[in-house]
């Protein structure tokens, strides 16, 4: 048996990552985060018995920690450092948010593989570490369906090989509609995605099209590939996650039912490709037909946005990221318009002042000021 910790588990993510690893039984769930969802997160304890949870508040962590005596506790960010890094092996980190980045880095400078749903992490610190996992010789899986896609689809070839990265985007929640008709949209609207089920965070990111700037943000860092050269085209059916053409013009695709349990299972069972009775073939003659779109850049202009941050890398990404994040909370929160989280993250990426290559701490000052700065404005609203 394997160790792994797994921080996010009571999410979209991690509640699947769990259900792979009760599968597969080649693991040792050690360590385990969650934040408010004390319900599911206890059922988590009793099934899987980890030796150490780290919940958000601190109230929390004492009840629980009366109610299972034999279980270590912790709470606030340095517990998911703990939680990350408590036994050697494989941590996943199934967290959504900038939160995920410490922890992430605590475990790679540990020497621990890393299974990575948190794309956030990537973007606002994606050169410190692919820094640090050369410098630890460990290895960083994706999980996010679409990198999982490149990233088999870049075995067929040799990285000198490769003329372009394609990632496909479904469209999100609000795919038909014009910009005039994105106005008065509704949370509960946003939340509606077509083709995947997922957190709510993700899942607005998906109807702006910010989820397909930070991809290839992530993709970028991923795979050492520049800008000009990662491409996004619109796929309303998800059924091609991702695709690599290669110098002779031949393109590789990975095609399969959306399910995000089999990137997670490939994740954890890399590099082997294992059988799940609960994996559906994929039937082409029934699905019949595959569409395709240009990307539309004045329709999402969030996605613009993000290459723009990533081109310019330094603390732009982070500065894109942390907008991002509290845009997305403001509007959950009923606070903004939909489309009010556009002209968040245009009006700090215009306004803020970057910097080549930022230390950790840099991009931490740098995420917390975009966010106290947009909250000041919008929360007194
Ligand atoms: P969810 O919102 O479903 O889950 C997030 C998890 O993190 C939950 O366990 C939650 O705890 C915990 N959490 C949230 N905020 C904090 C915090 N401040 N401190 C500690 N724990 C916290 O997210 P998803 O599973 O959808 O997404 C996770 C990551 O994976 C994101 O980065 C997303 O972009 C990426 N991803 C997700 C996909 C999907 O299909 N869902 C697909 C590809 C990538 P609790 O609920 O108990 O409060
Ligand atoms: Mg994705």
């Amino acid at each position: 048996m394997k160790n792994l910790c797994l921080l996010g588990a009571t999410g979209s993510i991690g509640t699947q990552v769990l259900e792979i690893i009760r599968e597969k039984n080649i693991y040792n769930l050690k360590s385990i985060s969650f934040g408010k969802n004390i319900k599911l997160g206890k059922k988590i304890i009793e099934e899987f018995q980890p030796e150490y949870v780290s919940v958000l508040s601190e109230a929390d962590m004492v009840n629980l920690q009366n109610e299972y005596p034999k279980i270590k506790f912790g709470c606030g960010e340095d517990s998911l450092i703990t939680a990350a890094t408590y036994a050697p092996g494989t941590l996943v980190n199934a967290l959504v948010g900038m939160v995920g980045v410490k922890p992430t880095i605590a475990a790679i400078k540990k020497g621990m593989r890393i299974l990575l749903a948190n794309k956030e992490t990537l973007v606002v610190a994606g050169d410190i570490i692919n820094r640090l996992l050369q410098e630890h010789e460990t290895e960083l899986i994706p999980i996010d369906s679409e990198h999982s896609a490149l990233f088999q689809c870049l075995q067929s070839g040799s990285k000198k090989e490769v003329n372009r990265l394609i990632i496909t985007a479904s469209g999100g929640a609000f795919r038909d509609r014009t910009r005039s008709e994105l106005k008065d949209v509704s949370v509960v609207e946003a939340l509606r995605h077509p083709n995947w089920e997922m957190g709510p965070k993700i899942t607005v990111d998906s109807a702006t099209m910010v989820n397909k700037g930070l991809e290839v943000i992530e993709a970028h860092y991923l795979f050492e590939i520049d800008y000009e050269r990662i491409e996004t085209i619109i796929h309303p059916e998800s059924i091609i996650h991702g695709m690599v053409e290669y110098n002779d013009k031949s393109i590789i695709a990975q095609l399969s039912l959306p399910d995000m349990r089999l990137p997670i299972q490939y994740a954890l069972m890399y590099p082997q490709k294992l059988s799940n009775p609960k994996f559906r073939s994929l039937d082409l003659a029934e699905l019949s037909t595959l569409t395709f779109k240009k990307m539309d850049f004045e329709r999402f202009p969030a996605l613009g946005m993000a290459y723009q941050a990533g081109k310019a890398g330094g603390l732009m990404p982070a500065v894109f990221n942390a907008a991002n994040e509290v845009a997305v909370s403001l509007f959950l929160k009923g606070k903004i318009k939909f489309l009010e989280i556009e002209d968040i993250i245009e009006e700090a990426l215009e306004s803020f002042e970057n910097q080549a290559n930022p230390t950790l701490e840099e991009i931490l000052a740098a995420d917390s000021k975009v966010r106290t700065c947009i909250l000041e404005k919008y929360e007194v609203k």
